[in-house]
């Protein structure tokens, strides 16, 4: 009797010993859970990629210099500097859409004016005595370009910017009766005109990516002496850091159809304007050497906001044609159909 009585406060000791020793366990177990990150999570192989500025990243690709082809698994973090973060780089996606050739061969469609105006918006970069607005996609390039001009001691001053296709015609009126006020035919006082004010609808202020841009102590157009100046120099050495070329340079006429402009800048973005620089080439030249015109100098990539004629059999899923309607222009920029007339 007594042993067994024993035995059993010996039996209830280890009893307790137990449940005290799995209790203990219980509390580790516990307080261990809050301690780690769930279950998934402390496996992590995520790789860390940090693309340069100017690489491209669009759905599931990334590359840099230093991970070239790398392509990011499920879970990797993509460490991504925006292009505004950092003066002189871009995205090239960004800008794509400033890539169009504006010429003697490729014209804005007849409505540019009320696209860029209504669609577009315009933006004001520069006032004096009257206001000079840009596309506004673009717009901040021009403004940053300006600013940092200015801080390195430079005096860049806006001539000209966006311009409507009404307000080109008058110009070239006004070309043309200055040059038969002093002697010309009307035939070569046109045909001289056009050598430097571009056909309504064919220059690239009325698609607001052009800027003449000169300095308050030389803003003759009448010669190419803007050229000897330090705002000229600055311009040549920077302005393809914000998207802009020096669109018809000197010896370049037979190309660009346009005396030499040491005035005339364009905005392409600045992936491309880099690249034109390096290569020495003109839009023109750029185009023809990556295949994006035919002989005849027509884009064939790059179209921009091209007009278009199409014939009107409701088949095309993309417009939607009134019954009634015969034949339409698209506008491609805004997908807009106007019947034709
Ligand atoms: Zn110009």
């Amino acid at each position: 009797m007594k042993r067994r009585k024993q035995k059993s406060i010996a039996a209830r000791t280890v009893t307790y010993v137990v449940l005290i020793l799995l209790l203990f366990l219980l509390i580790v177990f516990i307080v261990s859970r809050f301690d780690k990150p769930p279950v998934g999570e402390e496996q992590s192989s995520a790789k860390v990629i940090t693309p340069a500025s100017s690489d491209v990243i669009s759905a599931g690709t990334a590359g840099s210099a230093g991970t070239a082809g790398t392509l990011p698994d499920e879970g990797d973090i993509l460490i991504i500097t925006t292009a505004a973060e950092t003066k002189g780089t871009d995205e090239l996606a960004d800008n794509e859409w400033a890539l169009f050739l504006v010429n003697n061969q490729n014209a804005l469609p007849a409505n540019y004016d009320s696209t860029i105006e209504d669609d577009i918006g315009l933006t004001l970069v520069f006032s004096d005595y009257r206001d000079y607005y840009f596309d506004s996609r673009a717009a901040p390039y021009l403004t940053k370009m300006l600013e940092d001009s200015a801080e390195d001691g430079v005096s860049l001053y806006i001539v000209s910017t966006f311009r409507t296709q009404a307000y080109q015609q008058t110009n070239l009126d006004n070309s043309v009766a200055e040059r038969m006020a002093s002697g010309m035919d009307y035939d070569t006082a046109y045909a001289d005109a056009l050598e430097s004010v571009a056909l309504p609808g064919h220059s690239e202020h009325n698609a607001g990516l052009a800027a003449d841009i000169m300095t308050p102590t030389y803003t003759s157009m009448a010669d190419d002496g803007f050229k000897n100046t330090d705002e000229y120099e600055w311009l040549s050495e920077n302005a393809h850091k914000y998207g802009f070329i020096l669109r018809y340079p000197e010896g370049k006429q037979d190309v660009t159809e346009i005396i030499y402009e040491p005035w005339h800048y364009r905005f392409v973005g600045v992936y491309h304007a880099t690249k034109i620089k390096e290569s020495g080439l003109t839009l023109e030249e750029y185009f023809s050497e990556n295949g994006w015109a035919d002989d005849d100098g027509k884009a064939t990539e790059h179209l921009g906001p091209i007009e278009e004629t199409v014939q009107a059999d409701n088949n095309s899923p993309a417009i939607t044609l009134p019954p009634d309607m015969i034949t339409v222009t698209v506008n491609s920029g805004t997908g807009e159909a106007i019947p034709v007339e």
